[in-house]
């Protein structure tokens, strides 16, 4: 599953490839990957003649800015945009296709078919679902530490599980969670009630700092993810403990397992995560 920064290396590279390009028509194949009240035919007249603007993201969501109105989409488990020619085939997991005045197109491709695309009028987007149940970034000057308090303190629910919901805390997934947890030095079990002031403010120092080291590596492609240019992250050649189990812990040498918490494969140091 793309996190926040794969997202946001979808973000980057997209942006110098459809920024200044015009919308001609819109062709879409599995209708239910767009969430529009109006229905599909509106969604594409609408959208049809707007240009291109910029393109933003809230925590793995990317927002795409036309003349006047943002589509907002969610890549989910296996969603990819890319910018192809008019003359390359596209193939059976191609659901949406923004054909481009230049004879370019803008394509969607979801092997699963979770991902969607909302469309809203520019500055209402933040005002209603999905932007509103998205939390701050770890980097955001609005999670400080008084907030993670009360999200974490209050829970019985276990740090990860807490850690993966977005509501909390946006942009972490299953890879950065296990990272930031082993940085922190917090078993992943742990009841939210039972973290301590100090451990929080770990979490959130090795939040940001992992989140910010994979943007900046381009993030990491492992199984079906690679980014809309077809490059290929490097993040996940320094993975400390994702998909580590059975090597020793750059820490103390001991075996990292894996086991499941909450259903999701869970990778950690017993040792260094009490
Ligand atoms: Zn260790």
């Amino acid at each position: 599953m793309p996190e926040l920064p794969e997202v946001e290396t979808a973000r980057r590279t997209l942006e110098q490839l459809v920024v200044d390009k015009t919308i001609e028509d819109i062709t879409v194949h599995w209708p239910k990957i767009i969430k529009f009240d109006e229905g599909v035919d509106s969604f594409i007249e609408r959208l049809k003649g707007q240009t291109f603007r910029s393109i933003g993201r809230k925590g793995k969501f990317l927002m795409f800015y036309l003349d006047g109105d943002v589509l907002v989409s969610h890549l989910r488990m296996e969603g990819k945009f890319s910018v192809k020619s008019e003359t390359e085939p596209d193939d059976k997991h191609t659901h949406v296709i923004f054909h481009l005045t230049n004879g370019e197109q803008l394509r969607y491709n979801d092997v699963r078919k979770f991902g969607t695309m909302h469309l809203f009028k520019e500055g209402q987007e933040y005002g209603v679902p999905p932007l509103t149940l998205v939390g701050p970034e770890p980097f955001d000057e609005s999670f400080t530490l008084d907030y993670f308090k009360a999200k974490v303190q209050r829970s019985s629910r276990m740090i990860k599980n807490i850690l993966l919901d977005q509501s909390v805390v946006a942009g972490l997934g299953n890879i950065y969670v296990d990272e930031t947890l082993f940085k922190a030095g917090v078993h992943p079990e742990r009841r939210g009630s039972s973290i301590e002031d100090i451990e929080l403010v770990r979490i959130q120092q090795a939040a940001a700092e992992t989140l910010l080291d994979a943007v900046e590596k381009g993030g990491s492609t492992i199984r079906s993810y690679v980014n809309s240019q077809g490059k290929i992250g490097t993040f996940q050649k320094q993975l400390l403990v994702y998909s580590q189990q059975g090597t020793p812990c750059p820490n103390c040498g001991r075996e990292i397992i894996k086991i499941k918490v909450g259903g999701r494969g869970t990778h950690l140091c017993t040792a260094c995560q009490q």
